[in-house]
């Protein structure tokens, strides 16, 4: 629970069951915009081993959103390369290719998901939330303006808590899932083996491979500690009994070399399903993550979609819990989200069926298949973008969502999607870091491009408006334009206009981003009416204020905005 000095502590606003990454994020975002949680988990404590070990570029994204990035990277290792063996022969090796879809991470981390957990952990630390571990969420109860729910303790003993809204995290066996009556529809999937070893070979660990024996297909994932990898086995024996030697015979005949396994840390043999909700909220209770969806672990998909699914509801559900927006907002959640779920379980399918390839004529092909693709420059670039695109995240965009409202730009990233998607290279890095600072922000952010003036509603005067009447979930800021606040408020420098070049912004235009960084809403020139239309959707508690005729020179404008949350 958010932690209030000496005052007797508030009740929680929300309350969220699981402490896995998901509900760590969800925690994480409410909690630094002010709301006070409450933090439940059924086990005893943190796992201590790791079924994700793949962070895609859009987490990334959304860590560097969260302040965590930092944190995670240093625990990681960066791999951008995917490279293909069948029968002891290299076929080809992909490199990572993020030309069409700029982004600051372009890689995949390598991270085990207790170090990710573990970053979480202190991350909602310090944000003063406290986790009840060994206490399991067992009823719900919802009535208009609240839930109350059935808490048990690791002795068995039962209490109840009154909470605003509840959020299921509580995983593929999500008691919140069905407690709400949600049916997870789909189908059980395959058996795989994992192993987390130490290996002596004489590949580097600057890739992933992927090795076919003829019969069946391994991945190696080279972990961020030299010398240890993640292995899967897509055909595995159940006998743990000798699994190593079994594992070392199948990657030498695959690799063509001398591959020698260690003792394992951990194996698991696990069976996957390809389920899902087709909602995600009742009334005030949510579900996230593998308690929404749970898939094959093909593309490393599960952690990274619930990540951002938990960042999707936290700043909504703040954002009406604080009485800014409507409740329709939260209605966006399910409306967003559940068509991301529902494609995921499509390309998880077919990433399983690709990676296990156990089709005998398929093997045989391989080796003709590849010797084009790495002779054929422009299918080899179509096939790492088409791979990329849709293991990245990067390409997830919200272009249906009732969220977005028209608007195009013929540069500069479209309504729906993310806003970073332009390439900051060029950039000075002081710029950029602004830029990525201003995403980091807690509220919405109006983009204005400084120099517009115009008849009637003034872009300058609307954007002065809006942010001293929205101040507490917008942030306005003027790219370039003088540093007095003259051309508009808050003004984030662009020396060159290199910043508003990116964003396709030209004097008076405007952008508007959602709090997790997709593009809601741009125009030519910002007008009440424009902005006014833009949130509509969003359903802020009064709409914008504007005097009759506003002069760009004689609006008083405020001091930079803090990126502080203002709860
Ligand atoms: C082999 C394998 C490899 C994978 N690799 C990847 C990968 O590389 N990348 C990726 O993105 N995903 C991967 N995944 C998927 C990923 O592990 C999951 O998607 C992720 O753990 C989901 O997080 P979560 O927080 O929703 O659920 P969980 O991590 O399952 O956490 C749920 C938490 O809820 C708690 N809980 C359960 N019931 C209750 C209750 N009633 N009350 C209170 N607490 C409760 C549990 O104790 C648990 O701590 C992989 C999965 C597998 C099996």
């Amino acid at each position: 629970m958010v932690n209030s000095g000496t005052e007797p502590a508030a009740p929680p606003q929300v309350l969220i069951a699981g402490a896995g990454p998901v509900g760590l994020t969800a925690a994480h975002e409410l909690a630094r915009r002010g709301l006070r949680v409450r933090l439940v988990d059924a086990a005893p404590g943190p796992a201590r081993t790791s079924r994700a070990v793949a962070t895609h570029p859009r987490t990334l994204e959304t860590y560097d959103q969260m302040g965590v990035v930092d944190a995670m990277l240093a625990r990681g290792r960066r791999n951008a390369a995917f490279t293909m063996y069948a029968e002891g022969r290299r076929l080809v090796r992909l490199q990572a290719d993020y030309a069409s879809m700029p982004t600051a991470y372009p890689f995949t981390l390598v991270i085990g998901q207790t170090e990710t957990e573990a970053v979480l952990r202190e991350a909602v630390a310090r944000l003063g939330v406290r986790i009840e571990w060994g206490v399991r969420l067992t009823g719900l109860d919802q009535h208009p303006d609240g839930v109350r729910v059935t808490l048990e303790d690791a002795d068995g003993a039962r209490s109840t808590a009154d909470v605003s809204w509840l959020v299921g995290c509580d995983g593929g066996h999500s008691t919140v899932r069905k407690l709400l009556g949600l049916e997870l529809a789909g189908t059980s999937s395959e058996t795989w083996m994992l192993a987390d070893v130490p290996v002596t070979m004489d590949l580097p660990p600057d890739t992933i491979y992927w090795a076919h024996t003829g019969g069946q297909a391994l991945m190696m994932v080279p972990y961020a500690r030299e010398g240890h990898w993640r292995l899967l086995d897509t055909v595995p024996d159940r006998d743990p009994a000798g699994a190593e030697e079994r594992l070392g015979a199948k990657l030498s005949k695959g690799l063509g070399r001398q591959v020698t396994v260690g003792p394992s840390e951990w194996t698991s043999v696990f069976t996957f399903q390809q389920r899902r909700v087709d909602r995600m909220r009742e009334g005030r209770v949510f579900v996230a993550g593998d308690a929404a969806h749970v898939h094959s672990p093909a593309s490393g998909q599960g952690m990274n979609t619930g990540v951002q699914e938990a960042y999707n509801l936290a700043w909504k559900l703040a954002q009406v819990e604080q009485g800014h927006a409507a409740d329709r907002l939260l209605d966006s959640y399910g409306a967003e989200r559940v068509p991301i779920g529902a494609a995921l379980l499509d390309s998880t399918r077919t990433a399983t069926v690709l990676v296990q390839l156990k089709n005998l004529l398929a093997a045989a092909v391989l080796p003709v298949v590849f010797t084009v693709v790495r002779n054929v420059t422009p299918l080899r670039r179509a096939i790492q973008r088409k791979v990329l695109g849709g293991m990245s995240g990067l390409r997830i965009g919200y272009g249906a969502s009732p969220l977005t409202t028209a608007g195009a730009a013929a540069t500069g990233p479209a309504p729906g999607g993310r806003a970073r998607a332009v390439a900051l290279d060029g950039l000075e890095p002081t710029v950029r870091e602004a830029f990525a600072a201003e995403l980091r922000d807690v509220r919405w952010s109006l983009l204005l491009g400084a120099g517009g003036t115009g008849p009637g509603d003034v872009p300058v005067g609307v954007a002065v408006t809006a942010a001293a009447q929205y101040a507490e979930w917008l942030s306005v800021r003027t790219l370039g334009g003088r540093a007095d606040g003259s051309e508009g408020p808050a003004p984030l420098p662009d020396p060159g206009a290199a910043l508003r070049t990116a964003l396709g912004l030209r004097p008076g235009s405007w952008l508007l981003v959602r709090p997790d960084g997709y593009v809601a809403a741009r125009g030519p020139v910002l007008s009440r009416t424009a902005l006014d239309r833009a949130l509509a959707p969003v359903g802020p508690s009064a709409p914008l204020a504007l005097p009759a005729r506003v002069e760009p020179r004689a609006v008083s404008v405020h001091p930079a905005t803090t990126k502080e949350h203002r709860s």
